[in-house]
């Protein structure tokens, strides 16, 4: 059985007294988790704050991006083993908020991936299709056409170790999520694509999960559909109690 994973991306939100807080909040009412991977994506500068806070427990830390490369002259970056170093399990990768606002390309987020797998953690590579392309007909194509190249190159070892996040950039950030029905046929076609990849055992074992404008009101039968397994949650992950109600709706 697949155990679903709830991430908490905080974004750019949260000084080092609020992230601090936000950490304690959620580790003080999250005490046993069982049933379900909880984890956290707080800015760069709250990253070792955080992993002070969370020590000991099993909330772990990711990271919302990192360079392809260990080292260099790459001004304002951080690379995987820094984030390594400092405890985080999980990279986001292909977040479309970095795809539009940084214009990072499929390629780059390639590179991303495989530096993340080779410092030996768990990218989430974000795929999701805009409202542009839903309203054509093209949301397969888009998806099928960022998986592929998101993963290309990858050995069927390597993908089963990657999480999956369908994200719509319409639903992100919005407050208007993809419907059940919606989540779970884009869900099903990431495993059935992936599975072409990998083997349709490892397809079998996957975890892909869904963000945009996941809440606690809607967490429940989002997370309940066959193939969604679990969130990433932007907005709804920065009070605590609201996250917690969203790691309580993924428990398998
Ligand atoms: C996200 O940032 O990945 C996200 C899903 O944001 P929100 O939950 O705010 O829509």
């Amino acid at each position: 059985m697949r155990a679903p994973l709830v991430i908490g991306n905080w974004k750019m939100h949260g000084t080092l007294v609020e992230a601090r807080a936000l950490a304690a909040g959620i580790r003080d009412g999250l005490k046993r988790p069982r049933g379900v991977q909880v984890a956290v994506c707080p800015p760069f500068t709250a990253l070792a704050a955080v992993s002070e806070i969370l020590a000991g427990t099993p909330i772990q830390l990711g990271a919302q991006t990192c360079h392809h490369e260990a080292a260099g002259a790459h001004t304002g970056e951080i690379s995987p083993p820094m984030l390594a170093e400092l405890g985080c399990r999980w990279v986001l990768v292909g977040h479309s908020e970095r795809r539009k606002e940084i214009g990072e390309s499929d390629e780059l987020i390639n590179r991303k991936l495989r530096a993340v797998l080779a410092n030996g953690m768990t990218p989430v590579l974000c795929v999701g299709e805009t409202s542009d392309e839903r309203r054509q007909g093209l949301t397969f194509t888009t998806v099928e056409g960022q998986l592929r190249a998101g993963l290309a190159g990858l050995g069927a070892d390597e993908i089963a170790k990657t999480i999956l996040a369908y994200e719509p950039v319409w639903a992100i950030g919005t407050g208007v999520n993809a419907t059940p029905q919606q989540a779970q046929d884009a869900h099903a076609f990431v495993r059935k694509r992936v599975g072409q990849l990998c083997g349709e055992a490892a397809a079998k074992a996957l975890v892909i999960q869904y963000g945009g404008s996941v809440k606690a009101d809607n967490a429940a039968t989002l997370l309940g559909q066959p193939d969604v397994d679990g969130a990433l949650v932007g907005g709804a992950s920065l009070k605590a109690d609201d996250f917690l109600a969203i790691v309580r709706a993924g428990i398998r």
